[in-house]
């Protein structure tokens, strides 16, 4: 197999995974094994100070994977299989396949899917080659399927979508976290320890989540809502706090607008209808209102329980306004977060891969906007297309209006919703181009598969959960045989007729980005390759000002936002009035249980690059449904029975895992596997009317015997 080369020395970085972005080094192997290199925790990185979880620490075995790519394939008959390619003919192909299909059938019908997982040079990259190179309208990526509905409500609410307006240093100090369909025990083992110190300082810890994961079992105290009534939750405790006189009167009049609206809305959620609705008894509903509300500061943070439904960005703003009644909002050690999943979901979604926006986070429909990045780009705001489909309607519209894809960090077969229906979506386009390291279900679908250097081959910036750039150093090179997603979209751009070139170092990209950012919602124009080496991170905003505020030198970053004021026009934050409406799927008689899913410790995502780690599939070899002791024993089904969990979209079948964990009328899949047991053949497309986060979190299912179906 291919070996990397050794790093020569320590080389300090970032974790290729998930949102944490834990601090780690890379250096040579002491026993000479995982291909050369080990990855160990950076102790001086304050978010992780040295802990990895398994993904982390295996990272590197992928980066001498024998399954990795290592040269282009090309599909050279239709039907026919994949086969090795010089990059001149698989460039060519690729550059003939999208040009083709845009002569007949006009730019929008070439479409372009990225990924959170990229840095922000590539994802400031690709948004630029679509709209310029292109001229397609139709651009978005996975981060859609991942906190889209947090982002909406904290534009909605407080002017501006930065996850975590606060550092997570700041969790042990406050006084009350509601956790709501959160799992950080599983998904980032690392940040735990902020929950744990934050209990042995004498705060207190509520976990909202239809299981009773390991999260929550360290939790004072956990609500078990059935999936997809949260929102009635957070209306339930608001309720409470407006009866129990617990409203911060001065706060609510002198920072926000809305609350006659928003408080009318809570008062028509009783708590004993709301005990109807959710299944969680009214005096478990006081007894969190009491810890959130005695708290002197308290904090509620989501992440994709809330998020990932048809109602996602109405059920955050529902617990954002509980923020808000109570004044746990814009003051220190206080507030709402979001903990965003993928490694770069933050930085993914705020330069220009989302099919309604440019750099610096600014609105594609906004005039001033498109002067001000048409201005940097060098051409005429008339030439930049308008907003395109989101990912979902994206990967709905293939084989059908958009006829041609370039894909790149993403595999929708398996992490799209109605995974059945995408593939088969994706298998009828005229042209299908991806990128990627190893050879996803998705890149087997493809007609060109172009293999791209790994996290540790190539320099960028991820922007962290915490809203913190972050630099990502190249520590070792790539296989020859590799390129660089930028240095691919700088050949397809010459190829295309685009004359002018398209950059391929990550920091003359990122000079470029900061530029395009300056003034923005997400200005990064004082931060360089250089600050963020030295400072270990710097917090947007950062523009590339003084302070304002009489200090000398640069502008410092911004760890905490919203203290003084929020990002509204007025300063104020807005109450959003909002109410219980049921998931758009309920359990009736065929299909009498609820679905929802999530993830296990050692998968990420897709599955694309752990599933490849042999000690991850070890730990960790394929899918299974949880299920309640009652439901299995009317079933008849044993522990590791393989069961059949069936939709109106698709079945799947894996292993049954009995647990009184879970509630008796839901079931639970982990989503990281293709093929028979792949969750998302089941989960529901509905729409957030706003985000467009389609409803992965709950739908109806029936469970058979996999032998009775
Ligand atoms: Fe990587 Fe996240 Fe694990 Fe940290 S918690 S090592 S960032 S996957």
């Amino acid at each position: 197999g291919p070996a990397p080369g050794s790093p020569a020395a320590s080389v300090e970085t970032h974790c290729p995974y998930c949102a944490l972005q834990c601090g780690m080094a890379l250096r040579p192997a002491a026993d000479g094994a995982a291909g050369g290199v080990e990855a160990v925790g950076r102790t001086a990185f304050d978010v992780n100070r040295g802990a990895l979880c398994g993904k982390g620490r295996t990272a590197p075995a992928l980066l001498s994977s024998r399954v990795r790519l290592t040269g282009p394939l090309v599909r050279r008959r239709p039907g026919g299989p994949l086969e090795p390619a010089s990059w001149e003919e698989a460039l060519d192909r690729v550059a003939r396949g999208l040009s083709e299909v845009r002569a007949a059938h006009g730019p929008d019908a070439v479409g372009v899917f990225g990924g959170g997982g990229l840095t922000n040079e590539k994802a400031y990259a690709l948004g630029k080659f679509a709209r310029l190179v292109l001229g397609t309208s139709q651009i978005d990526y996975n981060g859609r399927f991942c906190m889209s509905s947090a982002a909406a409500a904290l534009n909605r609410a407080f002017g501006l979508d930065r996850g975590l307006p606060f550092p997570l240093a700041d969790i042990p100090r406050t006084g009350c976290v509601i956790l709501v369909g959160a799992n950080p025990a599983d998904t980032m083992p690392p940040a735990l320890r902020y929950f744990a110190e934050l209990r042995e300082r004498g705060g207190k810890l509520v976990v909202v989540d239809p299981r009773r994961t390991r999260t929550a079992e360290q939790a004072d105290l956990h609500l078990a809502p059935r999936p997809g009534t949260d929102l009635a939750l957070a209306l339930g405790m608001l309720h409470l706090v407006v009866a129990e006189g617990r409203v911060d009167e001065e706060f609510v009049a002198a920072r926000t607008t809305g609350w006659p609206e928003a408080r009318a809305a809570a008062m028509a959620h009783w708590p004993e209808l709301v005990e109807r609705i959710t299944g969680v008894p009214v005096p478990r509903l006081r007894e969190a209102v009491a810890m959130f509300c005695d708290a002197p500061a308290s904090m509620v943070l989501t992440a994709r329980g809330p998020e990932q439904q048809s109602k996602g960005t109405d059920t955050v703003g529902a617990w954002i306004n509980l923020c808000l009644a109570t004044g746990r909002a814009g003051r220190p050690l206080s507030g709402y977060g979001c903990l965003t999943g993928q490694g770069n979901g933050q930085g993914g979604r705020e330069h220009g891969q989302k099919a309604d926006q440019l750099p610096g986070y600014r609105r594609l429909d906004d005039p001033a906007a498109r002067e001000h990045v048409a201005r940097v780009w060098g051409v005429d705001p008339d030439v930049l297309p308008g907003p395109g489909r989101s990912a979902y309607e994206l990967l709905d519209a293939l084989g059908r209006d958009v006829r041609a894809l370039l894909l790149t960090g993403s595999n929708p077969v398996v992490s799209a919703p109605r995974a059945a229906h995408v593939e088969e979506r994706i298998a009828s386009l005229d042209f299908l181009a991806v990128c990627d390291v190893v050879l996803s279900e998705t890149a087997k679908l493809a007609d060109v598969v172009l293999p791209v250097a790994q996290w540790a081959e190539e320099t960028g910036t991820t922007t962290s959960l915490e809203g913190r750039v972050l630099l990502r150093r190249k520590a070792v090179d790539a296989p020859p045989g590799v390129r660089t997603d930028l240095e691919v979209l700088n050949a397809l751009a010459a190829r295309l007729g685009w004359e002018r070139g398209f950059p391929t170092d990550p920091e003359e990209v990122f000079g470029e980005l900061r530029r395009a950012s300056a003034g923005g919602r997400a200005d990064y124009s004082g931060i360089t390759y250089r600050r963020i080496a030295e400072e270990d991170g710097v917090f947007w905003p950062c523009p590339d000002v003084p302070a304002g505020d009489g200090s000398p030198g640069p502008h410092p970053g911004t760890p905490r936002l919203f203290l003084d004021r929020f990002a509204t026009d007025d300063g104020r934050a807005r109450f959003v009035p909002v109410a219980h409406r049921p998931p758009a799927e309920e359990p009736d008689a065929e299909y009498p249980l609820l679905l929802t899913t999530g993830r296990v410790p050692a998968q990420y995502q897709s599955g694309a690059q752990t599933r490849r780690v042999a000690e991850l599939n070890d730990a960790a070899p394929g899918p299974f449904v949880e299920l309640h002791p009652r439901l299995a024993g009317r079933l008849g089904v044993a522990g590791g029975e393989p069961v059949a969990v069936v939709s109106r979209r698709g079945r799947a079948v894996a292993p049954a895992r009995i647990t009184a964990g879970i509630r008796p009328d839901t079931v639970f899949m982990p989503f990281h596997w293709p093929g028979a047991g792949r969750a998302n053949s089941l989960t529901n497309p509905a729409l957030d009317p706003v985000s467009r986060m389609p409803e992965f979190k709950v739908c109806a299912v029936r469970v058979e015997r996999a032998g009775d179906g």
